[in-house]
């Protein structure tokens, strides 16, 4: 925010308080609530000053589109057309669930929304207070995850305080968020299907449902690819390859640093743990346990920046199947220095 940005008064409303969030929404306003993968700030969708507001409040760049978060199939009607078949299929397995399809966009959908295309992303959020806030609304509220853009998605509802308080007109608190890993997103446009980014729905159920689909991960397809993600503020090496040799690694590492007077913190497994000794440490979980460590990980990206470290160590060993592949993505462009190790 400059200097000369009036703060607002963001109010911090229970899930018993959605009636209020809902009338926020309809007179166009932001609210960032609770879904079952991350918390999302969301507006009225087919609204393009409200949806305006979510791009200032987050200061996210205006070619990287909304997932538009839907609470019914008529909805899905509103926003999008030209359904193939496999979509259905898909809604019809994994709905309401963590999976994002990228369908042709109606014209009720502003551009600031889909950045421009003529797609649009759509999701049906598996929280009660996400469905009943959309259902309340009576609106497709467009909703990207709730912190400033480039940071640590928000697990928590402390983390979107700590963000975007003062940005914002409310936040419904809703407890953690069950997954902790965005939506996996799938673009259905042309056959075969891609898999644009991996998220809380596994690339194995997704296959095991319709086939094979090509992976093109990063491609310029996905505008929000392009951009800096999920980064501490703090500097972040990446350790990857196989368990030993990454922990030796990480402890020669944590010791050079600490021989030049700096303070280090750690995201580690629970297995590596108790051999890495450093300034502060935040374990992830079970390297065998990949949806606890998914779950954990936003919060260990966090952690690094409010431990008061000069610099921070994650390791990279999780085994990219299911959730692996997530959290190995997200920890790729978390950190912008990465070791690679044992091979
Ligand atoms: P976020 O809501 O910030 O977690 O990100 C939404 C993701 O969906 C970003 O990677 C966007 O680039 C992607 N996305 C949204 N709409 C589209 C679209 N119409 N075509 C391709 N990717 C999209
Ligand atoms: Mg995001």
């Amino acid at each position: 925010m400059t200097k000369f940005e009036l703060k607002k008064i963001t109010l911090i409303l229970s899930p018993g308080e959605i009636k209020k969030a809902a009338e926020i929404i309809r007179s166009g306003g932001t609210v960032a609530f609770p879904t079952e993968t991350v918390y999302g700030l969301g507006a009225n969708a087919l609204d393009e000053d409200a949806v305006a507001k979510i791009f200032h409040a987050k200061r996210r760049p205006a070619d990287n589109p909304l997932i538009v978060h839907i609470s019914s199939r008529e909805m899905l009607n509103m926003v999008a057309m030209d359904i193939p078949a496999l979509a259905f299929k898909l809604m019809d397995a994994f709905w309401p669930g963590a999976l994002t399809i990228i369908l042709k966009s109606k014209d009720i959908v502003p551009d600031i929304t889909t950045g421009g295309l003529d797609t649009v992303a759509v999701r049906m959020p598996d929280n009660e207070i996400a469905i009943s806030l959309i259902n309340e609304s009576g609106v497709p509220i467009a909703a990207p995850s709730a912190n400033i853009s480039g940071r640590p998605s928000p697990t928590k509802a402390e983390h979107v305080i700590k963000d975007l308080t003062g940005r914002i007109d409310a936040i419904i608190t809703g407890g953690d968020c069950r997954l902790g890993v965005e939506s996996t997103v799938i673009d259905l446009t042309h056959s075969p299907p891609s898999l644009l980014r991996p998220g809380g729905l596994s690339l194995e159920e997704i296959i095991s449902c319709i086939g094979e689909i090509n992976v093109v991960e990063d491609s310029v397809k996905s505008p929000g690819m392009r951009y800096t993600h999920y980064s501490p503020k703090t500097r972040l090496i990446l350790v990857e390859g196989e368990q030993k040799p990454a922990l030796s690694r990480m402890s020669r590492l944590i010791n050079e640093f600490r021989e030049q007077g700096l303070r280090v913190g750690a995201i580690v497994s629970r297995e590596s743990s108790p051999s890495i000794e450093c300034d502060a440490k935040y374990v992830l979980g079970s390297v065998d346990d990949l949806k606890e460590v998914a779950g954990r990980l936003f919060s260990g990206l966090r952690f690094i920046d409010e431990a008061g470290v000069d610099v921070g160590i994650a390791e990279g060993v999780f085994p990219e199947k299911r959730e692996g592949r997530e959290i190995m993505n997200r920890l790729r462009k978390a950190a912008k220095e990465k070791v690679i190790c044992g091979q």
